[in-house]
Protein backbone atom coordinates (compact mmCIF):
# COMPACT_ATOMS: atom_id res chain seq x y z
CA UNK A 1 0.00 0.00 0.00
CA UNK A 2 1.00 3.57 -0.56
CA UNK A 3 2.00 5.66 2.30
CA UNK A 4 -0.18 8.75 2.99
CA UNK A 5 1.24 12.20 2.80
CA UNK A 6 -0.62 13.66 6.32
CA UNK A 7 1.12 16.69 6.38
CA UNK A 8 -0.51 17.26 2.51
CA UNK A 9 -4.12 15.71 3.64
CA UNK A 10 -3.94 18.04 7.06
CA UNK A 11 -3.87 20.80 4.86
CA UNK A 12 -7.13 20.11 3.16
CA UNK A 13 -8.35 20.38 6.33
CA UNK A 14 -9.12 24.23 7.44
CA UNK A 15 -10.39 23.19 10.79
CA UNK A 16 -6.70 21.95 11.62
CA UNK A 17 -5.72 25.22 11.69
CA UNK A 18 -7.89 26.08 14.46
CA UNK A 19 -6.82 26.54 18.16
CA UNK A 20 -9.10 25.82 21.01
CA UNK A 21 -8.51 27.24 24.66
CA UNK A 22 -5.57 29.03 23.11
CA UNK A 23 -4.46 25.36 22.45
CA UNK A 24 -3.76 23.78 18.84
CA UNK A 25 -6.82 21.62 18.08
CA UNK A 26 -6.66 17.79 18.95
CA UNK A 27 -9.54 16.75 16.86
CA UNK A 28 -10.09 12.74 18.48
CA UNK A 29 -13.89 12.81 17.61
CA UNK A 30 -14.18 11.52 14.53
CA UNK A 31 -16.72 8.54 15.44
CA UNK A 32 -19.31 11.31 16.32
CA UNK A 33 -18.36 13.46 13.34
CA UNK A 34 -15.52 13.78 10.95
CA UNK A 35 -14.32 17.21 9.81
CA UNK A 36 -14.66 18.35 6.31
CA UNK A 37 -11.72 18.88 3.31
CA UNK A 38 -12.01 22.30 1.45
CA UNK A 39 -12.79 20.08 -1.59
CA UNK A 40 -16.38 19.33 0.07
CA UNK A 41 -16.38 22.77 1.74
CA UNK A 42 -15.58 23.84 -2.09
CA UNK A 43 -18.71 21.52 -3.41
CA UNK A 44 -21.19 23.42 -1.02
CA UNK A 45 -20.47 26.82 -1.61
CA UNK A 46 -20.34 26.11 -5.56
CA UNK A 47 -23.82 24.35 -5.19
CA UNK A 48 -25.25 27.48 -3.20
CA UNK A 49 -23.50 30.02 -5.39
CA UNK A 50 -23.73 28.51 -9.07
CA UNK A 51 -26.52 26.00 -9.43
CA UNK A 52 -29.12 26.16 -6.34
CA UNK A 53 -32.72 24.73 -7.53
CA UNK A 54 -35.27 22.12 -6.74
CA UNK A 55 -34.71 19.27 -8.88
CA UNK A 56 -36.37 16.82 -10.63
CA UNK A 57 -39.21 18.68 -11.76
CA UNK A 58 -37.30 21.68 -12.91
CA UNK A 59 -37.23 22.66 -17.07
CA UNK A 60 -35.01 25.62 -16.39
CA UNK A 61 -30.80 25.22 -16.82
CA UNK A 62 -30.23 25.41 -13.23
CA UNK A 63 -32.77 22.50 -12.00
CA UNK A 64 -31.39 20.64 -14.67
CA UNK A 65 -27.86 21.15 -13.63
CA UNK A 66 -28.94 20.69 -9.96
CA UNK A 67 -30.55 17.10 -10.61
CA UNK A 68 -27.76 15.93 -12.68
CA UNK A 69 -24.85 16.57 -9.73
CA UNK A 70 -27.52 15.10 -7.31
CA UNK A 71 -28.06 11.64 -9.84
CA UNK A 72 -24.53 11.60 -10.82
CA UNK A 73 -23.51 11.89 -6.82
CA UNK A 74 -26.02 8.73 -6.30
CA UNK A 75 -24.11 7.58 -9.19
CA UNK A 76 -20.96 8.01 -7.10
CA UNK A 77 -22.43 6.37 -4.45
CA UNK A 78 -23.82 3.37 -6.13
CA UNK A 79 -20.01 2.71 -7.55
CA UNK A 80 -18.33 3.60 -3.84
CA UNK A 81 -20.43 0.73 -2.72
CA UNK A 82 -20.73 -1.66 -5.88
CA UNK A 83 -24.28 -1.67 -6.38
CA UNK A 84 -25.74 -3.37 -9.23
CA UNK A 85 -28.32 -0.48 -9.59
CA UNK A 86 -28.30 3.20 -8.93
CA UNK A 87 -32.25 3.38 -7.84
CA UNK A 88 -30.93 0.94 -5.30
CA UNK A 89 -29.44 3.79 -3.54
CA UNK A 90 -31.88 6.01 -1.47
CA UNK A 91 -30.65 9.03 -0.18
CA UNK A 92 -32.07 9.42 3.39
CA UNK A 93 -31.14 12.47 6.28
CA UNK A 94 -28.33 9.45 7.53
CA UNK A 95 -28.56 5.52 9.10
CA UNK A 96 -31.22 6.34 11.86
CA UNK A 97 -33.35 7.68 9.09
CA UNK A 98 -32.39 4.72 6.62
CA UNK A 99 -32.86 2.16 9.88
CA UNK A 100 -36.40 4.21 10.58
CA UNK A 101 -37.32 3.22 7.19
CA UNK A 102 -36.69 -0.19 7.03
CA UNK A 103 -38.15 -0.59 10.39
CA UNK A 104 -41.57 0.90 9.48
CA UNK A 105 -41.68 -0.76 6.34
CA UNK A 106 -41.28 -4.45 8.14
CA UNK A 107 -44.12 -3.48 9.93
CA UNK A 108 -45.99 -5.04 6.95
CA UNK A 109 -44.18 -8.58 7.03
CA UNK A 110 -44.02 -8.93 10.17
CA UNK A 111 -46.49 -11.15 12.80
CA UNK A 112 -46.59 -12.93 16.79
CA UNK A 113 -43.79 -15.48 16.77
CA UNK A 114 -41.34 -13.89 14.42
CA UNK A 115 -38.36 -12.95 15.86
CA UNK A 116 -36.11 -10.04 14.78
CA UNK A 117 -31.98 -10.15 16.44
CA UNK A 118 -30.22 -7.24 16.67
CA UNK A 119 -26.25 -7.54 18.26
CA UNK A 120 -25.15 -6.70 21.93
CA UNK A 121 -23.06 -3.50 20.62
CA UNK A 122 -25.55 -1.67 18.70
CA UNK A 123 -26.07 2.19 18.82
CA UNK A 124 -29.47 3.69 20.19
CA UNK A 125 -30.08 4.23 16.22
CA UNK A 126 -30.26 0.08 15.66
CA UNK A 127 -32.16 -0.67 19.24
CA UNK A 128 -34.73 1.88 19.27
CA UNK A 129 -36.95 1.84 15.77
CA UNK A 130 -36.34 -2.22 16.39
CA UNK A 131 -38.55 -2.03 19.72
CA UNK A 132 -41.04 -0.25 18.25
CA UNK A 133 -41.42 -2.67 15.77
CA UNK A 134 -41.62 -5.44 18.02
CA UNK A 135 -44.68 -3.58 20.16
CA UNK A 136 -46.20 -2.72 16.66
CA UNK A 137 -46.28 -6.28 15.45
CA UNK A 138 -45.48 -8.82 18.32
CA UNK A 139 -42.42 -9.85 16.99
CA UNK A 140 -40.02 -11.26 19.59
CA UNK A 141 -36.46 -8.97 20.19
CA UNK A 142 -33.71 -10.90 20.62
CA UNK A 143 -29.95 -9.96 21.38
CA UNK A 144 -26.70 -11.78 19.99
CA UNK A 145 -24.22 -11.62 22.99
CA UNK A 146 -21.24 -10.91 23.12
CA UNK A 147 -17.82 -11.41 25.20
CA UNK A 148 -15.70 -9.34 27.69
CA UNK A 149 -13.50 -8.46 24.55
CA UNK A 150 -16.37 -6.72 22.87
CA UNK A 151 -16.83 -9.74 19.84
CA UNK A 152 -19.72 -11.49 19.45
CA UNK A 153 -20.50 -14.90 20.24
CA UNK A 154 -21.19 -16.65 17.05
CA UNK A 155 -22.34 -19.85 18.60
CA UNK A 156 -24.92 -18.00 20.29
CA UNK A 157 -26.32 -16.88 17.05
CA UNK A 158 -26.33 -19.70 15.27
CA UNK A 159 -28.59 -21.07 18.25
CA UNK A 160 -30.45 -17.64 18.30
CA UNK A 161 -31.08 -18.43 13.89
CA UNK A 162 -34.30 -20.42 13.54
CA UNK A 163 -36.91 -20.29 11.09
CA UNK A 164 -38.76 -17.78 13.14
CA UNK A 165 -36.22 -15.28 12.60
CA UNK A 166 -37.14 -13.04 9.51
CA UNK A 167 -34.21 -10.06 10.66
CA UNK A 168 -30.92 -9.38 11.41
CA UNK A 169 -29.63 -5.92 12.31
CA UNK A 170 -26.11 -5.72 13.37
CA UNK A 171 -23.64 -2.96 13.09
CA UNK A 172 -20.44 -3.36 10.69
CA UNK A 173 -18.38 -1.67 12.86
CA UNK A 174 -18.98 -0.81 16.75
CA UNK A 175 -18.56 2.60 17.24
CA UNK A 176 -18.50 2.13 20.74
CA UNK A 177 -15.53 -0.22 20.61
CA UNK A 178 -14.10 0.04 17.36
CA UNK A 179 -14.91 -3.93 16.97
CA UNK A 180 -15.18 -4.82 13.32
CA UNK A 181 -18.53 -7.69 13.07
CA UNK A 182 -17.88 -10.90 10.76
CA UNK A 183 -20.68 -9.47 9.07
CA UNK A 184 -19.92 -12.03 6.01
CA UNK A 185 -20.72 -14.69 8.79
CA UNK A 186 -23.64 -12.96 10.25
CA UNK A 187 -25.34 -12.27 6.87
CA UNK A 188 -24.73 -15.58 4.99
CA UNK A 189 -26.14 -17.66 8.02
CA UNK A 190 -29.22 -15.27 8.45
CA UNK A 191 -30.45 -16.04 4.80
CA UNK A 192 -29.73 -19.86 4.72
CA UNK A 193 -33.00 -19.11 7.20
CA UNK A 194 -34.44 -17.06 5.03
CA UNK A 195 -34.15 -13.46 7.30
CA UNK A 196 -33.54 -10.63 5.88
CA UNK A 197 -30.43 -8.58 6.93
CA UNK A 198 -29.23 -4.80 7.56
CA UNK A 199 -25.99 -3.89 8.32
CA UNK A 200 -25.10 -0.48 9.87
CA UNK A 201 -22.19 0.98 8.06
CA UNK A 202 -22.29 4.48 9.72
CA UNK A 203 -19.05 3.73 11.48
CA UNK A 204 -17.33 1.24 8.99
CA UNK A 205 -17.75 3.36 5.60
CA UNK A 206 -14.86 5.85 6.96
CA UNK A 207 -12.95 2.83 7.33
CA UNK A 208 -13.11 0.02 4.76
CA UNK A 209 -15.26 -0.19 1.73
CA UNK A 210 -18.11 -2.77 1.62
CA UNK A 211 -18.62 -4.20 -1.29
CA UNK A 212 -22.93 -4.95 -1.38
CA UNK A 213 -23.21 -7.16 -3.64
CA UNK A 214 -20.42 -9.39 -2.69
CA UNK A 215 -21.52 -9.24 0.78
CA UNK A 216 -25.00 -10.18 -0.41
CA UNK A 217 -26.68 -7.83 2.01
CA UNK A 218 -29.96 -7.30 1.98
CA UNK A 219 -29.77 -3.60 3.45
CA UNK A 220 -26.69 -1.16 4.45
CA UNK A 221 -26.68 2.34 5.89
CA UNK A 222 -24.15 4.90 5.61
CA UNK A 223 -23.66 8.86 7.28
CA UNK A 224 -22.31 11.20 5.26
CA UNK A 225 -21.45 12.88 7.90
CA UNK A 226 -19.11 10.53 9.01
CA UNK A 227 -16.78 10.41 5.94
CA UNK A 228 -15.69 13.92 5.49
CA UNK A 229 -19.01 14.58 3.91
CA UNK A 230 -21.91 17.16 5.66
CA UNK A 231 -24.68 16.48 8.45
CA UNK A 232 -28.02 15.27 7.56
CA UNK A 233 -27.44 13.19 4.62
CA UNK A 234 -27.18 9.61 4.27
CA UNK A 235 -27.90 6.77 2.06
CA UNK A 236 -29.54 3.35 2.25
CA UNK A 237 -28.47 0.86 0.14
CA UNK A 238 -31.11 -1.97 -0.20
CA UNK A 239 -31.85 -4.80 -2.57
CA UNK A 240 -34.30 -4.20 -5.66
CA UNK A 241 -36.42 -6.69 -4.72
CA UNK A 242 -36.66 -5.49 -0.99
CA UNK A 243 -37.40 -2.20 -1.69
CA UNK A 244 -39.93 -2.90 -4.49
CA UNK A 245 -41.90 -4.79 -1.63
CA UNK A 246 -41.34 -2.61 1.20
CA UNK A 247 -44.73 0.21 1.06
CA UNK A 248 -43.44 3.96 1.19
CA UNK A 249 -42.13 5.16 4.70
CA UNK A 250 -43.54 8.64 3.69
CA UNK A 251 -45.46 10.80 1.53
CA UNK A 252 -45.31 13.76 -0.20
CA UNK A 253 -43.93 15.53 -3.60
CA UNK A 254 -41.51 13.42 -5.24
CA UNK A 255 -42.50 10.22 -4.53
CA UNK A 256 -45.87 9.90 -6.18
CA UNK A 257 -47.05 8.86 -9.71
CA UNK A 258 -50.37 10.26 -9.63
CA UNK A 259 -52.37 11.56 -7.06
CA UNK A 260 -56.19 12.06 -6.74
CA UNK A 261 -58.03 12.52 -3.84
CA UNK A 262 -59.32 8.90 -4.22
CA UNK A 263 -56.24 7.19 -4.67
CA UNK A 264 -52.60 7.79 -4.70
CA UNK A 265 -50.11 5.69 -7.00
CA UNK A 266 -46.53 5.56 -6.06
CA UNK A 267 -43.73 6.37 -8.08
CA UNK A 268 -40.74 3.67 -8.94
CA UNK A 269 -37.36 3.44 -7.35
CA UNK A 270 -35.52 4.93 -5.57
CA UNK A 271 -38.36 8.20 -5.98
CA UNK A 272 -40.73 5.93 -3.93
CA UNK A 273 -38.19 6.11 -0.65
CA UNK A 274 -37.71 10.31 -1.24
CA UNK A 275 -40.85 12.20 -0.39
CA UNK A 276 -40.02 15.87 -0.10
CA UNK A 277 -37.38 18.00 -1.31
CA UNK A 278 -34.26 16.08 -0.51
CA UNK A 279 -31.30 17.49 1.02
CA UNK A 280 -29.66 18.25 -3.10
CA UNK A 281 -26.53 20.29 -1.84
CA UNK A 282 -25.44 17.51 1.07
CA UNK A 283 -26.09 14.69 -1.24
CA UNK A 284 -24.15 16.23 -3.83
CA UNK A 285 -21.65 17.00 -1.52
CA UNK A 286 -21.56 13.92 0.20
CA UNK A 287 -20.37 12.44 -3.90
CA UNK A 288 -17.59 15.09 -3.68
CA UNK A 289 -16.62 13.30 -0.08
CA UNK A 290 -16.58 9.66 -1.27
CA UNK A 291 -14.13 11.24 -4.59
CA UNK A 292 -11.83 12.84 -2.47
CA UNK A 293 -11.12 9.91 -0.05
CA UNK A 294 -10.98 7.60 -2.92
CA UNK A 295 -8.27 9.72 -4.05
CA UNK A 296 -6.37 9.16 -0.98
CA UNK A 297 -7.56 5.13 -1.28
CA UNK A 298 -8.92 3.37 1.43
CA UNK A 299 -6.01 0.54 1.78
CA UNK A 300 -3.70 3.52 2.38
CA UNK A 301 -6.31 4.57 5.24
CA UNK A 302 -6.71 1.42 6.50
CA UNK A 303 -3.10 0.70 6.62
CA UNK A 304 -2.27 4.01 8.58
CA UNK A 305 -5.38 3.97 10.90
CA UNK A 306 -4.42 0.48 11.86
CA UNK A 307 -0.74 1.96 12.39
CA UNK A 308 -2.33 4.86 14.63
CA UNK A 309 -4.77 2.73 16.80
CA UNK A 310 -1.80 0.04 17.66
CA UNK A 311 0.38 2.69 18.80
CA UNK A 312 -1.96 5.14 20.37
CA UNK A 313 -2.80 1.80 22.51
CA UNK A 314 0.24 1.05 23.09
CA UNK A 315 1.04 4.69 24.73
CA UNK A 316 -2.74 4.69 26.67
CA UNK A 317 -1.66 1.39 28.46
CA UNK A 318 1.33 3.30 29.84
CA UNK A 319 -1.15 5.51 32.07
CA UNK A 320 -1.24 3.23 35.32
CA UNK A 321 -4.88 2.04 36.09
CA UNK A 322 -6.01 2.56 32.39
CA UNK A 323 -8.51 0.32 30.76
CA UNK A 324 -9.46 -0.20 27.44
CA UNK A 325 -13.30 -1.11 26.63
CA UNK A 326 -13.08 -3.51 23.62
CA UNK A 327 -10.04 -5.42 22.69
CA UNK A 328 -11.14 -7.46 19.78
CA UNK A 329 -8.64 -8.75 17.44
CA UNK A 330 -10.26 -7.26 14.48
CA UNK A 331 -10.51 -3.15 15.52
CA UNK A 332 -10.67 -0.18 13.90
CA UNK A 333 -9.30 3.02 15.38
CA UNK A 334 -11.89 3.13 18.18
CA UNK A 335 -10.56 3.74 21.50
CA UNK A 336 -13.22 3.54 24.64
CA UNK A 337 -11.03 3.82 27.97
CA UNK A 338 -11.80 4.94 31.69
CA UNK A 339 -9.39 5.55 34.35
CA UNK A 340 -9.86 3.71 37.77
CA UNK A 341 -11.34 5.99 39.98
CA UNK A 342 -12.05 8.93 37.55
CA UNK A 343 -15.10 10.02 35.85
CA UNK A 344 -15.06 10.10 32.34
CA UNK A 345 -16.64 13.18 31.82
CA UNK A 346 -13.97 14.78 34.19
CA UNK A 347 -11.29 13.59 31.93
CA UNK A 348 -13.17 15.10 28.64
CA UNK A 349 -13.35 18.21 30.28
CA UNK A 350 -9.96 18.80 31.19
CA UNK A 351 -8.51 17.75 27.80
CA UNK A 352 -11.44 19.98 26.52
CA UNK A 353 -9.11 23.06 28.31
CA UNK A 354 -5.99 21.17 26.75
CA UNK A 355 -7.43 21.82 22.95
CA UNK A 356 -8.33 18.14 22.72
CA UNK A 357 -11.44 17.04 21.57
CA UNK A 358 -12.56 13.15 22.77
CA UNK A 359 -16.17 12.22 23.36
CA UNK A 360 -17.20 11.15 26.98
CA UNK A 361 -20.57 8.96 27.76
CA UNK A 362 -22.22 6.09 26.42
CA UNK A 363 -21.90 7.10 23.15
CA UNK A 364 -25.41 5.65 22.24
CA UNK A 365 -24.98 2.56 23.20
CA UNK A 366 -25.80 1.92 27.02
CA UNK A 367 -26.61 -1.56 26.65
CA UNK A 368 -22.59 -1.83 25.77
CA UNK A 369 -21.52 0.26 28.96
CA UNK A 370 -24.46 -1.52 31.07
CA UNK A 371 -22.39 -4.65 29.90
CA UNK A 372 -18.95 -2.93 31.52
CA UNK A 373 -20.70 -2.06 34.56
CA UNK A 374 -19.66 1.61 33.82
CA UNK A 375 -21.39 4.89 33.61
CA UNK A 376 -19.27 5.44 30.33
CA UNK A 377 -15.99 5.85 28.83
CA UNK A 378 -13.64 8.48 27.36
CA UNK A 379 -13.37 7.68 23.49
CA UNK A 380 -10.70 8.70 21.35
CA UNK A 381 -11.65 7.79 17.28
CA UNK A 382 -8.84 8.58 14.93
CA UNK A 383 -9.51 9.50 11.25
CA UNK A 384 -6.51 9.47 8.31
CA UNK A 385 -5.70 12.95 9.29
CA UNK A 386 -4.54 12.42 12.77
CA UNK A 387 -0.80 11.67 13.69
CA UNK A 388 1.19 10.10 16.33
CA UNK A 389 1.78 13.31 17.27
CA UNK A 390 -1.39 14.19 18.19
CA UNK A 391 -1.41 10.67 20.24
CA UNK A 392 1.43 11.96 22.05
CA UNK A 393 -0.65 15.39 23.22
CA UNK A 394 -3.54 12.93 24.15
CA UNK A 395 -1.32 10.72 26.71
CA UNK A 396 0.43 13.40 27.80
CA UNK A 397 -2.87 15.32 28.32
CA UNK A 398 -4.04 12.35 29.78
CA UNK A 399 -1.30 11.92 32.69
CA UNK A 400 -2.01 16.08 33.77
CA UNK A 401 -5.93 15.15 33.99
CA UNK A 402 -5.19 12.02 36.03
CA UNK A 403 -2.92 14.15 38.25
CA UNK A 404 -5.44 16.62 38.99
CA UNK A 405 -8.07 14.48 39.44
CA UNK A 406 -6.64 11.31 41.50
N1 LIG B 1 -24.88 3.57 13.97
C1 LIG B 1 -23.59 3.73 14.29
C2 LIG B 1 -22.69 2.54 14.44
C3 LIG B 1 -23.10 5.03 14.45
O1 LIG B 1 -21.82 5.21 14.79
C4 LIG B 1 -23.97 6.14 14.29
C5 LIG B 1 -23.48 7.56 14.45
N2 LIG B 1 -22.60 7.78 15.50
C6 LIG B 1 -25.30 5.90 13.97
C7 LIG B 1 -25.70 4.60 13.80
C8 LIG B 1 -26.29 6.99 13.80
O2 LIG B 1 -25.98 7.78 12.73
P1 LIG B 1 -26.69 9.19 12.49
O3 LIG B 1 -26.70 9.88 13.82
O4 LIG B 1 -25.81 9.85 11.48
O5 LIG B 1 -28.06 8.90 11.97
Amino acid sequence: TTRLNIQKIRKDFPILNRKVNGEPLVYLDNAATSQTPKQVIDAIVDYYSNYNANIHRGVHALSQEATDKYEEARHTIQQHFNAEKAQEIIFTSGTTDAINLVANGFTEFLEEGDEILVSAMEHHSNIVPLQMLSERTGALLKVIPMNIEGELLMDQYDALLSKNTKLVFCNHISNALGTINPIEQIIRKAHKVGAAVLIDGAQAAPHVKADVQELDVDFYTVSAHKMCGPTGVGVLYGKEDWLNKLPPYQGGGEMIAEVTFEKTTYAGLPHKFEAGTPNICGGIAFGAALDYMNAIGFEAIAAYEHEILEYATQKLLEIDNLKIYGTAKNKTSVISFNVEGIHPYDIGSILDKLGIAVRTGHHCAQPVMDFYKVPGTVRASFCFYNTKEEVDVLVKGLKRAVAMLK
